[in-house]
């Protein structure tokens, strides 16, 4: 549905030109979700912000690729045909509801806003759909979203609902045309982790209701273990290794994998045992490495890792990792240090 290839976007800065996004590889199938996982600043917003074209283009570059949204380049089509796109074939939810609902206006207006926008019109240009069919749309919505009490609460302003509940009447907005894609960006880091649990439970019932794809931004693993069913795990603007949620949990094979999975708690895990912690910083992107984006912080760094860029390997079906450690002519021994 969704073919993101040889992505690569830079933003300008006082400081420099920043190479956020690095040659992005991407295949989000139908009706699946996808999770694209990292640390702040690994280039995982900015590819989802590049798939909605939402930067800022004064300072925002694309140098190169292409972004196929069944078949079509998203890169290609004019602001006016990517107004047609956001909302009714790719929807979008951000990680603070709060500073992307109006808080001038009540849901039940943000809500028919989106549907009239996106209804069909008629010989003169006008919405087939009537405002009252709207605000009826729009309280079913919120109904589907499990928010109580829809009639009333669709007169309420944004400021009048919890964070949870906030981000329910974002999810209502993002899926009020059926989108085919849906783009979650860290959907759930501003909440409590019990309502994190529950609106990833509203996400997945969505995607299986509307037949949608979902590709969740996240720096947790924690959170995509039982949602997402492909994970692609990127660092320093690249995707580092890539395949399917049990692939990636089960049989890592990038030394930042296994960083991030050691960084989890895990279910009967001794007290006394600390987390793993990843040792020193991401590289500057601005001069980004020439070698391995990992290479400062890998244990398992050779000479090679530092000079060279390591090609994309194929582990198996559908599992890939960028790493010299893949390297038929590695030594097992090298290779076995990081699973030991
Ligand atoms: Fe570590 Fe080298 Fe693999 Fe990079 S390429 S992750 S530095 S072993």
């Amino acid at each position: 549905m969704l073919e993101i290839k040889d992505l690569r976007v830079s933003f300008h800065t006082y400081s420099g030109e920043v190479q956020a996004v690095r040659g992005v590889d991407l295949t989000v199938p139908d009706d699946d979700i996808t999770a694209i996982v990292g640390e702040s600043g690994c280039g995982k917003s900015m590819t989802a912000q590049t798939v909605m074209r939402l930067h800022d283009m004064s300072i925002t570059e694309i140098k190169s690729g292409e972004i196929l949204l069944d078949g079509k380049d998203l890169l290609r089509l004019t602001e006016k045909e990517m107004q047609q796109i956001r909302g009714k074939e790719v929807g979008m939810i951000f990680q603070d509801p709060m500073t992307s609902l109006n808080p001038t206006m009540t849901v039940g207006a943000q809500i028919t806003e989106v549907l009239l926008q996106h209804a069909p019109k008629d010989a003169r240009g006008k919405s087939t759909l009537s405002k009252a069919q709207a605000m009826e749309q729009a309280v079913s919505l919120l109904r589907e979203v499990k928010l109580p009490d829809p009639e009333r609460r669709v007169r309420q302003y944004p400021h009048e609902f919890s964070g949870g509940q906030r981000q329910r009447i974002m999810i209502a907005i993002a899926m009020a045309c059926h989108p085919k894609l849906l783009i979650a960006d860290e959907p759930t880091t501003a909440l409590d982790v019990t309502v994190q649990a529950q609106i990833l439970e509203l996400m997945r019932n969505l995607q299986t209701t509307h037949k949608a794809s979902i590709i969740i931004i996240t720096h947790d693993l924690g959170v995509v273990a039982n949602f997402a069913k492909h994970v692609s795990v990127m660092y320093g603007g690249m995707i580092v290794e890539s395949g399917t949620t049990l692939q990636i949990f089960q049989d890592p094979q990038h030394p930042y994998t296994h960083s991030l999975l050691r960084a989890i708690p895990r279910k009967g895990m001794d007290k006394a045992q600390e987390l793993t912690v990843i040792e020193g910083t991401p590289p500057d992107l601005v001069k980004p490495p020439q070698g391995c984006p990992f290479a400062d912080r890998c244990e398992c760094a050779m000479r090679v890792c530092k000079d060279h860029l390591p090609p994309v390997y194929t582990h198996q079906a559908g599992h890939t990792c960028r790493c010299w450690l893949m390297d038929p002519d590695c030594p097992p021994e090298l290779r076995n240090k990081e699973r030991g």
